[in-house]
């Protein structure tokens, strides 16, 4: 993933483009075309809406509705701020069990909702809801930058076989006494990313993108970001998550079950935690992760 900036105009991108790790990600599951299509897509914007964030913390976007796909998601954790740390990707859908190939955004679910949601390790959680007005998922993200921030945003996701991309452009808030050139600026470079095709985004590096588009204009190009696929899920997150349950709880289920497994829904891995294990769990000073976190 490649972020540029127009050196003369407030005016903002970012290039993305990627192989192996969307097929990881549509490998976790048995997804029919039509969702495995939508969810990829949500993959790539999520690296998009990422790019720009100067933030630790979870950044996801997700679709959901009342059609034969419920929800699809895809988050991406953002780690060390200003680094060229990996922007981490993972996505989940959940649908009908039977899904025709082409069903479009609206076939697939029905009324719904995109949902943005940004979860700052220390600090306010963000979301934004908009209805999914537009008939692309594209589309649906430019109408939430204009109506929640109110900037004009170009944004293009393309998929292939094997491969899937994204490209953005985004108005920045202008000098409010120039404003009659920063529209002007705006309509050029508009003008100019609306002639990128799909194959154009497949197949072409950022570099030839960039100068295919925007070769008469001055451009700050940042150091390429690598993105990958990587669940995040653990044996201590587990844990965590067994200790909000409670003892009384947890001893409930361990007499019922024997033993509590975690299932992760994004990459299938599973946890188990048998009655010694929880007995640790909640052990003042040996295993409780929530204690060890205080004492660190
Ligand atoms: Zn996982």
């Amino acid at each position: 993933m490649r972020g540029f900036l127009f050196n003369n105009m407030d005016i903002r991108g970012v290039h993305i483009r990627l192989d192996e790790s969307v097929q990881t990600l549509l490998q976790q599951h048995a997804y029919p075309p039509a969702v495995a299509t939508l969810l990829a897509q949500l993959f790539i914007a999520s690296a998009l809406l990422s790019a720009n964030l100067k933030l630790q913390g979870r950044l996801s976007v997700q679709v959901r509705g009342d059609g034969p796909l419920e929800y699809a998601m895809a988050e991406c954790r953002l780690d060390q701020p200003g680094t060229l740390q990996p922007l981490l990707l993972k996505g989940l859908a959940r649908h009908a069990e039977v899904i025709d190939d082409n069903l479009g955004l609206h076939q697939l679910l029905g009324k719904g909702q995109l949902v943005i949601t940004i979860e700052p390790d220390d600090g306010q959680r963000y979301q934004g809801i908009v209805g999914l007005e537009h008939d692309t998922l594209a589309a649906c993200l430019e109408g939430y930058f204009y109506q929640s921030e109110q900037l004009p945003t170009h944004l293009q996701l393309a998929m292939s076989a094997s491969e899937a991309a994204g490209f953005m452009v985004q108005r920045l808030p202008a000098d409010i006494n120039d404003e009659a050139r920063a529209d002007e600026d705006w309509e050029l470079v508009h003008a100019l990313v609306t002639t990128l095709t799909a194959t154009e985004l497949l197949d072409l590096p950022a570099e030839q993108v960039l100068h295919r588009l925007f070769h008469e204009h001055d451009l700050t190009v940042f150091a390429e970001r690598p993105v990958s696929y990587q669940c995040d899920c653990s044996r201590e997150r587990s844990a965590h998550a067994i200790v909000a349950l409670g003892q009384l709880k947890v001893d409930d289920i361990l007499e019922d079950l024997g033993s509590i497994v975690i299932d992760c829904q994004f990459c299938n891995s599973q946890y188990a935690f048998d009655k010694v294990d929880c007995h640790l769990l909640f052990a003042p000073g040996t295993g409780n992760p929530a204690e060890r976190e205080t004492l660190h």
